[in-house]
Order: C-alpha cells, then sequence, then structure tokens
C-alpha cells in the first residue's frame, strides 16, 4: 500500500508484518466453514518508532508479538462469509495498540475460483483516531501564551490566526502569570496566557499541524522545551460528541498532560466553558 503521510508532511514510520498464516474457516460455501483452508495476513501499523529508538524500550513502541497473536485469534476464530470482515476486524484490533493507522491485507490463495490464479486478497486502510476525520465536528480547547517580543500582540495574532481555523469559537480574556520554571532554570518574563474553544472538522494531529504552522509563523523556535517562547499553543482537549479522546502519543498527548494542573488555562476555560469537563471532572 503507499506510504502514509502525517498533516504535518512527516512520513510515518511503520512496523510491518507480513505472511502470517493460519487455517481459517471463512467463506460463503458450506464447505469452506467445515474443511478450512490458509489464510495469509499482512499487517502493516503506521506509527512513530523515535522515542521506542531513543528509550531502546519495548513499552514505547508497538509489540508485533501482541498484533500477531490477535490476528491469529480472529483468523482461527469466528467464522466470517466474507475476508472484507477478517481484514476489517484484524484491522480494528491492530488499531487498538495505538497505532496511527494500519494497512490489513488479507489473502486467500485457496478460495473456490474454477480458474487459474495465484492469489485473492482483500486490502483496508483504517485510521486511528488520531488522523480521523471527526464526525461531528469536534469541540476543542487550545491555550495560546506567549512571553516573548510584545507577548499581548503575540497572543493577538495567535488569536486570530486560530479563530480562522475553528467554527463558533469563543476567546477568554488574557491574563498574566509568573512563568513556571522548572528547577535550576533562570527566570522568565511573565506570561501572557488565554484560552481559545470552538469546532473544528480536522483530525487531532491535523489541527496540532495547523498550530504548530501559526506558532512558527510567530517566530517560535523548538531548541529549549521549557524555555521563553513568542507564541505556544497546547491542544487542551478535543471531544467527539462530548466524548473526550485520549492519548498517550507524545507527539499529541490528549488530554494535554499538564492542563488539569495549570490555573492559567483551567481559570480562563472555565470563563468560556463554565459547564466543561476535563478527564470527567466539571472543569469549575
Ligand atoms: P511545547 O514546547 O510545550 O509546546 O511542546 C511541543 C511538543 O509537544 C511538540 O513536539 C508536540 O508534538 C508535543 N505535544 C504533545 N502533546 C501535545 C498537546 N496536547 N498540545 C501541543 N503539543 C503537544
Amino acid at each position: 500500500m503507499t506510504d502514509l503521510y502525517l498533516p504535518t508532511g512527516a512520513l510515518a514510520d511503520r512496523i510491518e508484518l507480513t505472511g502470517l498464516t493460519a487455517r481459517g474457516y471463512h467463506g460463503v460455501h458450506d464447505f469452506e466453514k467445515a474443511e478450512g483452508q490458509d489464510f495469509i495476513v499482512d499487517i502493516v501499523l503506521h506509527t512513530t518508532v523515535s522515542r521506542a529508538a531513543a528509550s531502546d524500550n519495548l513499552a514505547h513502541t508497538i509489540s508485533y508479538s501482541d498484533v500477531a497473536g490477535d490476528a491469529m485469534t480472529l483468523i482461527t476464530g469466528e467464522p466470517f462469509d466474507l475476508i472484507e470482515t477478517l481484514a476489517e476486524r484484524i484491522a480494528e484490533s491492530a488499531l487498538a495498540t495505538g497505532a496511527l493507522a494500519v494497512d490489513v491485507t488479507v489473502h486467500k490463495p485457496s478460495a473456490p475460483i474454477t480458474h487459474t490464479f495465484s492469489d485473492v486478497s482483500v486490502s483496508v486502510r483504517r485510521l486511528g483516531v488520531l488522523l480521523a476525520t471527526p464526525k461531528p465536528a469536534a469541540d476543542v480547547v487550545v491555550g495560546i501564551g506567549s512571553n516573548l517580543d510584545n507577548p499581548v500582540t503575540q497572543v493577538d495574532i495567535g488569536a486570530g490566526k486560530l479563530a480562522r481555523i475553528l467554527e463558533y469559537e469563543q476567546m477568554s480574556r488574557t491574563r498574566v502569570t509568573a512563568a513556571d520554571v522548572a528547577p535550576g532554570q533562570p527566570t522568565q518574563p511573565n506570561y501572557v496566557n488565554a484560552v481559545m474553544i470552538g469546532k473544528t472538522r480536522l483530525s487531532p494531529l491535523g489541527l496540532l499541524a495547523e498550530l504548530q504552522r501559526i506558532e512558527d509563523e510567530q517566530g517560535r523556535t523548538r531548541e529549549d522545551h521549557w524555555g521563553p517562547r513568542t507564541l505556544d499553543l497546547d491542544l487542551i482537549s478535543y471531544k467527539i460528541a462530548g466524548h473526550e479522546i485520549t492519548s498517550d502519543n507524545p507527539d499529541l498527548t490528549l488530554p494535554h498532560p499538564r492542563a488539569h494542573m495549570r490555573t492559567f488555562v483551567m481559570e480562563p476555560w472555565a470563563e468560556v466553558d463554565p459547564w466543561g469537563h476535563l478527564r470527567g471532572k466539571p472543569i469549575r
């Protein structure tokens, strides 16, 4: 299948498992369900492996052995009439590992076809929640902050650009907060913070790419994770039909891992959305 590009234009990494073979009982004919035949499955997990590569820790990646085990259970388990259904079920189970997207191909080389052929297969690509277009439009909360190069203007310009991306957006008042400096780090100028809520039809990673584009346009550099910044846009929460999307992917962690501890996020959020919830709790 074709490569998978992320909304940032980066090519996703892949973990590929090919030729997983087992006897299954899928098919529309009674003899297929009684006698069974070999099914061969290929799975591509589109993911980001940089964190696991740096840590050399299995907990930071997707275990291909677990994926193979789950697929095996589906190949040898409940018989389906169609390999389309089998491919869909294997894709669903592979996506549950947290992959950004998966490609699954199910081959049925002994299919009952009365002509000479070498293989018949069905391939599906399914996108995980971080790449899927929300239906209906998602409700999002974005934190806006700046402590460099005239922060009030930075927040103003950033909010203007963000308002062009979101629908039905509402912006809180801005507030000034002392910088939260990591131990041993030099002091920093005060921050100007605000929160914007609104709706989007972009996927979570699609929206993050837009936030990063706006940050870049405002001259944001990313050398120092905790350093001062011209403009910082954080995706705090992303909900589809009231259901909060969760992700522990380091490229996009949802809800934002520190937002619930930050008064400069929770106060302005409560101002524009007094009945809002985060992690199942009222934000007020
Ligand atoms: P920061 O310097 O705090 O803006 O962090 C930027 C980095 O955090 C980027 O590499 C993002 O991919 C990553 N990140 C993870 N989760 C989020 C989130 N919820 N909102 C914004 N950036 C995030």
